[in-house]
């Protein structure tokens, strides 16, 4: 008998007829005479309610209470879910990530999962059962509950899909696939049939949020194929797989965007050897996580050092960049939250050149300007002004033909 694990994210469990079209759904894979693990995420916008009552509450809530009480959502739909199939007339039963076995380290709001002891899920799926996993949460190393970070239900049901040798983890979402782009952005953007774990690691790291960043490392660390498919409809999604000749051919599989950081400058930063690993020291003590760095030419002993961090950190990273500034004798930091960065991702750069530039020069045409640049073998990031993160979306998948690029793939794959 196969293992599938399904995946349900907030939408598809939004309300109580959504629950019951997500028990039907599970229970046909059942009846199909599939053994059966589901992974869900909280109700709708659950998550970002409960974090904004923590912080009407408390301006800096406490990291072990704050999991305490996000990881109640996703206990709420294990067991309207479990209840749901019950009531179809088959057995079930919820787990919370610690009943699971989900272990994780002690890094609260952002978890990493270090075991997986499947032995309960075995055991009820031995007896029948179909098992209802909550997602984005586990037990840490010091028996507290943590949470694994936003989005990371998907990073739950990859790793249960390793636990348990499943063929593919299927995540069910509120859209097709993996699109060129965020089809709620450009309309004209195609699902893609298949993209490799790099392409959508690069993708899920620069915005793409259908799948958590960490959810894909998983993947391609434990060879996890994920299907990423609507659970508003029966159609074939997204295959995240080894990468082809196929994705080498296409050149560029997708344009991102995301708006969740903020950029720092430090204004004249004394240039010498071991000021750049100071400052990015300190800021990596308090976990925060570094993106774009930009360190200009140095003029007169002195140059500006600019980089990009997630805008939650901001209010953390600014007291330690405050301090950081002053004891290296820079001159001063601004913080800039109206940011966006652009990406686009592709297999087929490695053997193209020219891609960065006809990027560059599109968003020139369209007056774009551009603040910042990094790139890696397959990918161009660019920062860019907020309020202009739309157009220049939409003139780079213009620009380069993108929904060709995804048939490509298809008539290759035939
Ligand atoms: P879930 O609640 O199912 O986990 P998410 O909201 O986390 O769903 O992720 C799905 C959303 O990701 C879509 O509704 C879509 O707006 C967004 N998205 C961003 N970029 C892409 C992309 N390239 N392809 C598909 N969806 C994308
Ligand atoms: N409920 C969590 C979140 O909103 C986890 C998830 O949905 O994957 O981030
Ligand atoms: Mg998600």
């Amino acid at each position: 008998m196969a293992i599938v694990v399904h995946k349900y994210g907030g939408s598809s469990v939004g309300n109580a007829d959504r629950i019951r079209t997500v028990a039907r759904r599970v229970v046909a894979s059942k009846e199909a005479g599939n053994q059966v693990v589901v992974v869900v995420s909280a109700m709708g916008d659950t998550t970002d309610d409960l974090t904004n009552l923590a912080f009407e509450i408390s301006p800096v809530p406490p990291a072990r209470e704050l999991d305490m009480l996000l990881s109640a959502g996703e206990r709420i739909s294990i067991a309207l879910l479990s209840m749901a199939i019950i009531d179809f007339g088959h057995d079930a039963i919820s787990f919370t990530g610690s009943q699971a076995g989900i272990v994780t380290d002690t890094s609260h709001g952002k978890a990493r999962i270090v075991e997986v002891r499947a032995r309960r899920i075995i055991e009820s799926l031995e007896a029948g059962k179909i098992v209802i996993v909550a997602g984005f949460q586990g037990v840490s190393t010091d028996y507290e509950i943590t949470t694994l970070g936003r989005g990371a239900s998907d990073t739950t049901a990859v790793a249960l899909a390793a636990a348990l040798s499943a063929d593919v983890c299927d995540i069910y979402t509120d859209v097709d696939g993996v699109f060129t782009a965020d089809p709620r952005l450009v309309p004209g953007a195609r699902k893609l049939h298949a993209v490799s774990y790099e392409e959508m690691l690069e993708m899920a790291a620069t915005g793409a949020r259908v799948l958590a960043l960490r959810s894909v490392e998983y993947a391609r660390n434990y060879g996890v194929v994920i299907h990423v498919r609507s659970s508003f409809n029966e159609g074939e999604g997204t295959f995240v797989v080894e990468e082809d000749e196929r994705m080498e051919k296409a050149l560029i599989s997708g344009v991102t965007h995301d708006t969740s950081e903020a950029m720092i400058r430090i204004r004249r930063v004394p240039d010498r050897p071991g000021v750049a690993a100071r400052i990015f020291g300190e800021i990596a003590t308090e976990n925060v996580n570094v993106d774009m760095i930009v360190q200009n030419v140095s003029e007169d002993g002195h140059t500006d050092l600019s980089f990009t961090i997630p805008k939650d950190d901001l209010s953390r990273a600014e007291k330690i960049i405050e301090k950081m500034a002053r004891e290296v004798g820079a001159e001063g930091f601004s913080a800039d939250s109206d940011i966006a960065k652009v990406s686009l991702v592709g297999a087929g750069m490695k053997s193209h050149p020219g891609v960065a530039a006809g990027m560059f020069q599109v968003l020139a045409e369209a007056g774009i300007n551009i603040e910042m640049i990094s790139t890696s073998s397959i990918r161009i990031s660019v920062v860019v002004r907020a309020a202009e993160v739309e157009s220049a979306v939409k003139v780079v998948h213009e620009r380069f033909d993108i929904p060709n690029e995804a048939a490509k793939r298809e008539e290759h794959s035939e």
